[in-house]
């Protein structure tokens, strides 16, 4: 029966002041009732825009219809046909600016819940099936190497060891999942659930080898003459933490986010009985304004710090963080310093920490990027007293790979140029995709682009035989 709330339907939470001290999960998902009630707010329209605002094309009405008529199992086949990773990008994709933003129910009051309902829907399977009968497809006798085990090199693995390929994914790490595991927190992505992912993957007869660098363990030359690697996909992200190289960031207590957020997701810092150590701050800065500020500014919350301040040099409307997360953080009690951006760090005769001297900006013009860019407003400097700084201002892709490769060709800032089509790199049989060609993105994105470096991959391998 169709639903005319102009409001999704209420998905739990737990309170604001419960959860800024622990890690688990924040949002707690819907039951079968809410989400059929959130599912009978869908139009079915025929025109599907919100498809077309899905970068991997889910088909949305679809599985919502199924979702309508209690029919969970069906509408999980039907997003799983696009989409392997669906109980994470439920959870962590920017639905707003994508799905979403083209809802129709959108135009007099929210859209349709898309992401919650997803998440819904892949959690049901989760929890109600097994692996324990997946068939592996016959082999294929050609073996793929994918290099990094993230959204891009999963569903990239996924796709080629269901058709057959003996595909083998390195990981540096010694956990594999990417930023899935060593960046976002737990309270946003339960490792349990990215776990279950790659459980799915071995199932399926994928082989996945950790504490393996590519370009220093193994050479991508050996990989192809020595193991006999007929074909490979980079898939080796964006991991390399960018500075704003202003004074004293080398103090004690200034970390990258991905420092900051590896030794406590991946590395477990939060909890007592952890090996790795981490600042116990009470003071804290986070620079940045995107999902990495956001998560650096949350954990260090969690950690116990008194006052953690997002120092954002644009205002709220620029910031390329998802909306539910800013959201989560002010309710959590993170505070907010728009228009402002550090000039320098001060630090104690210890060489530690002890304050942050900022300057106040004003937005001018739109820039390259389309955002009103940020001004320094003359004279307005002021401090802030902190005892910790994480920089949360972007990451580049690592020099690593392209730097063993000299035939391989890359972007000025680093990035593995790609044919567009089919994500070849200039070498043949080497493929790439997700953050590695594209610089920091998208969960969506990543999962994406190693879904079509498979077909690729699949195509070229068909005509070598
Ligand atoms: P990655 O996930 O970075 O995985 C690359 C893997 O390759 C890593 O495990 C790395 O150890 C491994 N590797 C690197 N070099 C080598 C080598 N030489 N040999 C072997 N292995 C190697 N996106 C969203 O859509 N929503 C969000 O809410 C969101 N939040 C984020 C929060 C944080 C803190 C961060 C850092 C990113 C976030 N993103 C988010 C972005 C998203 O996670 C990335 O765009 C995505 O993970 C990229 O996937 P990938 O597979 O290309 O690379
Ligand atoms: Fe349903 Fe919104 Fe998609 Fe229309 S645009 S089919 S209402 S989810």
């Amino acid at each position: 029966m169709f639903n005319p709330s102009k409001e999704k339907t209420y998905m739990p939470v737990q309170d604001a002041n419960v959860r800024n001290k622990n890690f688990d999960e924040v949002s707690l998902g819907y039951d079968c009732n809410s989400a059929i009630n959130e599912a009978n707010r869908c139009l079915n329209c025929k025109n599907t825009p919100c498809v077309s605002g899905c970068p991997v094309g889910v088909k949305i009405p679809d599985f919502i219809g199924k979702i309508k008529e209690g029919k969970f199992e069906e509408a999980y086949e039907i997003i799983n046909n696009t989409n392997t990773l669906a109980a994470i990008c439920g959870r962590v994709c920017p639905q707003e600016n994508q799905c979403e933003k083209n809802c129709v129910r959108a135009k007099n009051g929210e859209a349709v819940a898309i992401g919650r309902l997803e998440r819904f829907v892949a959690d049901f399977h989760l929890n109600n099936s097994s692996d324990d009968n997946i068939k592996k497809v016959a082999s294929k006798n050609q073996k793929v190497a994918v290099i990094g085990s993230g959204p891009a090199g999963l569903s990239c693995a996924s796709e080629l060891a269901k058709r057959g390929y003996q595909v083998t994914i390195f990981e540096a790490l010694h956990l594999a999942g990417g930023v899935l595991v060593y960046g976002i927190p737990e309270f946003r992505l339960p490792k349990s659930i990215v776990q279950k992912q790659i459980d799915h993957l071995i199932s399926l007869g994928v082989e996945i080898k950790t504490n393996v660098v590519i370009g220093k363990t193994i050479t991508i030359e050996e990989l192809k003459n020595t193991y006999n690697y007929k074909a490979i996909f980079i898939a080796s992200g964006a991991g390399l933490p960018r500075f704003m190289n202003i004074e004293n960031e080398n103090a004690n207590g200034v970390y990258s986010a991905n420092e900051y957020l590896t030794r406590i997701n991946l590395m477990k810092a939060y909890k007592e009985t952890s090996d790795t150590p981490i600042v116990k701050a009470n003071k804290v800065a986070v620079v940045g304004g995107g999902n990495v500020a956001m998560d650096a500014a949350r954990c260090a919350k969690r950690m116990g710090a008194k006052e953690v301040y997002i120092i954002y040099r644009r205002s709220k409307e620029e910031m390329p963080a998802r909306q539910e997360e800013v959201e989560h953080a002010l309710e959590e009690g993170i505070e907010f310093k728009f228009l402002t951006n550090p000039i320098s760090i001060g630090k104690d005769s210890n060489n530690f920490v002890n304050k942050i001297r900022c300057v106040k900006m004003k937005l001018g013009e739109p820039d390259a990027s389309n955002r009103r860019s940020p001004i320094v407003i003359e004279n307005s400097e002021f401090d802030i007293e902190v005892d910790c700084v994480i920089m949360a201002i972007g990451t580049s892709p690592n020099p690593l790979i392209r730097n063993s490769l000299s035939d391989l060709k890359v972007e000025k800032w680093g990035g593995i140029i790609v044919d567009e089509e089919t994500n070849a790199t200039s070498i043949e049989s080497i493929y790439a995709g997700g953050d590695a060609v594209t610089g920091s993105a998208t969960v969506i994105l990543a999962m994406g682009a190693g879904k079509k470096a498979a077909d690729s991959i699949d195509k070229y391998l068909s005509l070598k035989k």
